[in-house]
């Protein structure tokens, strides 16, 4: 029923659509080729579903490109779908070593590139989607609403059509503010602000070089940024939390149950005692401003108490959150802490969960009371850190199977992470002996974000970067 040019459809053809309700003849559109949008991609092409795969980016994925230098810490069996995975073997493509762990750029060019490349020109690039909802149905209309075709506009003002969304546009594009309360701080929106993970050692050294640099955040991105910094001799550091105490960024040391983890918190606070990274604690971040060539940046505690640090330059490391904006014409059901689906919010709560211990999950956790329209992957994770490709891969799968109707394969969702096996530092450790990682700092962390095998309630969770 579509015109053969990347699933469009003609008036004609969408009058019968919509008089007989009849959808299925239209695409799937899947937004973002990150890897659980190409995988999406990939399963719909098993299932011998139309699809049309719409990316905002100049290059499939265009997200993960950004932080192309850090080298991910589950290694390649964990990061490749298996709808993927048989659709590349079955053209002659080769797997990279299972146990080696890739960097960015390494995901791209060995396998979310040659992935992309079976589906022609189903992989849109450049067609950032701007809305969605449903044709001729605002959020309120609910007569018929289920049998209407989906409306995609995309920011170019073209119009498409199709039976059902899958959105893996991630939440890379979307970073948390400065402002300690959730909230800009005042002015942020007019000062330079890095957002996590900088090539400090590579493209971006003659940003970090020389100068004095603000860290904000106390995860595993900020740990690994700030240890990066320490390497470049002539530049000033300084690292704010909101806690008291860096406490829970040191980890346990030498006790620590996950070596890496004990290792980048021992490094860290060597740092911190000998002076080299100046730590400021309760701070607040509440106004930043231009002062002469630098930017001051003030912090306001809950009592008012304020302090003050001029730098030059500011690294955000505060995390990421959803973006639902553009599905504000949709009925969504989001949980109101995480902004993930209420039903998901428990299995994946950063306070129990870390990557390794989220529970399979699949459609029936991924529905909102808008049928057709699914997030995934990272983005369907709101704001939790514990997102790994391998849980998302299983989602797209089982979304997948539902929109073919195959429920019983919907339904029947499976995962095998090893806590131990999906983010092992033990791998980055070997992986530096083989490749002789010239960072300096033993166990490859300055470019593996760490790892978190178990989690306790105060740890806050979390796994990538
Ligand atoms: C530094 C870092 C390290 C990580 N390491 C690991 C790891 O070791 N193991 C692991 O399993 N996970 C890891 N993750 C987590 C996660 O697996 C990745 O973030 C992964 O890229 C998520 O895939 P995704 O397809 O959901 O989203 P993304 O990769 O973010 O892809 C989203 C895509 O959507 C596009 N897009 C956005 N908005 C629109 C729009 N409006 N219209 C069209 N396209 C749009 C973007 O350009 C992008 O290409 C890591 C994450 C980070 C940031």
């Amino acid at each position: 029923m579509s015109d053969g040019c990347c699933g469009t459809t003609t008036s004609l053809e969408l009058d019968q659509l919509v008089s007989t309700g009849d959808t299925s003849a239209l695409p799937v559109v899947v937004i973002g080729a990150g890897p659980v949008g190409l995988a999406a991609a990939a399963h719909l092409t098993e299932r011998g579903l139309d699809f049309l795969l719409l990316e905002a980016g100049h290059q499939v994925g265009a997200s993960v490109a950004q932080w192309g230098h850090v080298r991910v810490f589950s290694p390649w069996k964990y990061n490749i779908d298996t709808a993927a995975r048989r659709l590349l073997e079955a053209d002659g493509w080769t797997a990279p070593d299972a146990d080696w762990l890739p960097t960015g750029a390494e995901l791209i060019d060995d396998y979310l590139a040659p992935l992309a490349e079976l589906f022609g020109d189903k992989v849109r690039l450049g067609s950032k989607v701007a809305a969605i909802s449903r044709l001729g149905y605002d959020r309120v209309r609910t007569n018929g609403r289920e049998d209407a075709p989906f409306l995609i506009r995309l920011d170019s003002g073209e119009e498409l059509h199709a039976r059902a969304i899958v959105d893996a546009s991630g939440t890379y594009t979307t970073p948390n503010v400065l402002g300690a309360s959730g909230l800009p701080a005042h002015g942020e929106p007019g000062v330079d602000v890095d957002h996590a993970l900088p090539d400090v050692l590579g493209a971006d050294r003659d940003r970090y070089a020389g100068r004095h640099t603000l860290v904000v955040g106390a995860g595993h991105s900020a740990a690994t940024t700030l240890l990066a910094l320490a390497q470049l001799e002539d530049t000033r550091i300084t690292w704010a939390i909101r806690a008291g105490s860096a406490g829970r960024t040191y980890g346990g040391g030498d006790a620590d149950a996950l070596p890496a983890r004990g290792a980048l918190g021992t490094r860290l606070r060597a740092h911190v005692d000998s002076g080299r990274i100046r730590l400021l604690t309760g701070f607040f971040t509440h106004t930043v401003r231009r002062n002469g060539d630098g930017v001051e940046v003030i912090s306001r505690d809950p009592s008012g108490h304020e302090q003050t640090v001029t730098v030059d330059q500011i690294v955000s490391a505060t995390g990421y959150r959803p973006d639902h904006s553009m599905a504000s014409e949709l009925r969504l059901d989001l949980d109101p802490v995480l902004g993930s689906t209420r039903a998901l919010a428990p299995l994946i709560d950063p306070n129990q969960h870390s990557c390794g211990t989220v529970p399979p999950h699949g459609v029936d956790e991924l529905a909102h009371p808008e049928p057709g329209y699914y997030a995934v992957g990272v983005k369907s994770y709101g704001r939790a850190p514990t997102f790994l490709m391998a849980t998302g891969y299983e989602q797209v799968r089982s979304v997948v199977a539902a929109i073919a109707g195959d429920w019983e394969a919907a339904r029947d969702v499976r995962l095998d992470l090893p806590e131990t096996g999906v983010c092992s530092s033990n791998l980055a450790e070997a992986q530096e002996q083989r490749i002789g990682l010239a960072t300096g700092i033993s166990g490859g962390l300055l470019a593996t974000p760490l790892p978190l095998a178990t989690v306790s309630a105060s740890d806050g969770g979390g796994c990538c970067g």
